[in-house]
C-alpha cells in the first residue's frame, strides 16, 4: 500500500469506442490525447467526505463525488474497500468532455486503477471495470464498458458481455491512428435516439461477417482483412448524417491509403487507422483540408494504439 497523503500520477489516456462494425463491443486505447489525474489516500474521519475531487481545467466540471463521473466510480469502489480510508483527486482533463474519445471513461477509469495501486492492488481488473461503469452510469445515463474495458487493460478489447462481464484483450498488429474532432456537439442521448431498433437480417449477416473478419485480422496482423471488415452497415448509416462532410471525409482518407475507420464513440469526433505513420499523417492532412475548406473548426491527433492502458507513476 502507498503511504498516506502520498500523492501518485495517472496517466488516463483517450479511447476510441465503436469500433465501426464493433458497435457497443470493440473499443481501443490511445496514447494520445489522455488526462493527467494525481491522487492520495486520506484517513477517512466523521465529517470528512470519503472522497474530494479538485477540477485543475478549465470545464467546470462537478466536483460532488455522486455528479462527477471519477467520483461515482471511486464510490463503487469505496462499498468494497477498506473503511478507514477516503481518496483526494485533482483531475486535469486533456481531453474534451463530450468529445467522443472517452473523456469520461478516462476520469472514471484513471479513479479507479489510481484507488487500487494506492490500496495495494487489492482489486482484479474485471472489478474495476465494473466499478469505472458506474461513472459511466453518470456520463450517459447508462452502464457500458466499450471505452472502460480498453482504458483499464490497454490495447483493444472486446467486450463479449456486460452482464456477466467478460471483456477479451485482443491482440493487434501496429496500427497508426488519426483522429479529427470536428468542434460542433453530438449529445450522445441524439445519437442514441435516432438508431432504429430492428436489424434487417441481411444487415445483421454482414455486420457479424465484419466483426469475425475484424477479430481475425487483428489477430492475424492481416491489414488488408482488418480493411475489408472495417465496415458499419448498422450504426454508421444512420449517425453520420449529424456530422458534417463524414461521407466525403472518409472517402478521401481511404483515397489517401487509410486501411477504414468511422465515428469514434457516439461522435463528433472521426478516426481513421493507417499501416504506417506516412499515411497517418496525410490522412491528418485531408482531414484538416476538409474542415478549413467547410469552415469548422477542429483538432486532429496522430497517435498509436496504446497497449498499456491508464498508467501510474509515483511522484517525488
Ligand atoms: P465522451 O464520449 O467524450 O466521454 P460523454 O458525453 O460520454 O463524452 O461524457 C461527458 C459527460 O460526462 C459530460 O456531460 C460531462 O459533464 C460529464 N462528466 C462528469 N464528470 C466528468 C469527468 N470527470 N470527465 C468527463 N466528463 C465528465
Amino acid at each position: 500500500m502507498v503511504p498516506i497523503h502520498q500523492w501518485i500520477k495517472i496517466k488516463a489516456p483517450a479511447t476510441v469506442a465503436n469500433m465501426v462494425c464493433g458497435f457497443d463491443i470493440l473499443g481501443f486505447a490511445v496514447c494520445d490525447p489522455y488526462d493527467e489525474m494525481e491522487m492520495r489516500l486520506v484517513p477517512r474521519a466523521e465529517n470528512v467526505p470519503a472522497i474530494t475531487i479538485i477540477n485543475i481545467d478549465e470545464y467546470n466540471l462537478p466536483t460532488q463525488p455522486e455528479k462527477n463521473v471519477a467520483g461515482a466510480a471511486l464510490l463503487a469502489l469505496l462499498e468494497e474497500s477498506p473503511k478507514e480510508f477516503g481518496f483526494e483527486v485533482k483531475i486535469n482533463k486533456l481531453i474534451k468532455p463530450g468529445s467522443g474519445v472517452g473523456s469520461s471513461a478516462a476520469s472514471s477509469a484513471g479513479a479507479v486503477v489510481g484507488a487500487n495501486y494506492l490500496l495495494g492492488n487489492i482489486f482484479s481488473k474485471d472489478d474495476l471495470v465494473r466499478f469505472a461503469m458506474n461513472g459511466e452510469k453518470v456520463a450517459s445515463g447508462v452502464k457500458h464498458a466499450d471505452n472502460i474495458a480498453p482504458c483499464i487493460h490497454g490495447g483493444v478489447t472486446l467486450v463479449r458481455s456486460i452482464f456477466p462481464l467478460e471483456i477479451i484483450t485482443l491482440p493487434s498488429p501496429q496500427l497508426y491512428v488519426t483522429i479529427v474532432h470536428p468542434q460542433i456537439e453530438v449529445r450522445t442521448s441524439d445519437a442514441r435516439s435516432i438508431l432504429r431498433q430492428q436489424v434487417l437480417l441481411k444487415d445483421a449477416i454482414k455486420q457479424w461477417g465484419n466483426i469475425a473478419g475484424l477479430v481475425a485480422g487483428l489477430m492475424k496482423s492481416d491489414y488488408d482483412l482488418i480493411g475489408r471488415s472495417l465496415e458499419d452497415v448498422i450504426i454508421e448509416p444512420v449517425r453520420s448524417i449529424l456530422i458534417p462532410g463524414f461521407d466525403e471525409l472518409k472517402k478521401q482518407c481511404k483515397e489517401a491509403g487509410a486501411l477504414g475507420g468511422g465515428i469514434s464513440g457516439s461522435g463528433p469526433s472521426i478516426f481513421m487507422l493507417s499501416k504506417t505513420k506516412d499515411i497517418a499523417l496525410l490522412v491528418q492532412a485531408k482531414m484538416k483540408a476538409l474542415y478549413d475548406s467547410i469552415g469548422l473548426p477542429h483538432h486532429t491527433y496522430v497517435t498509436t494504439i496504446n497497449p498499456a492502458g491508464v498508467e501510474i507513476e509515483t511522484k517525488n
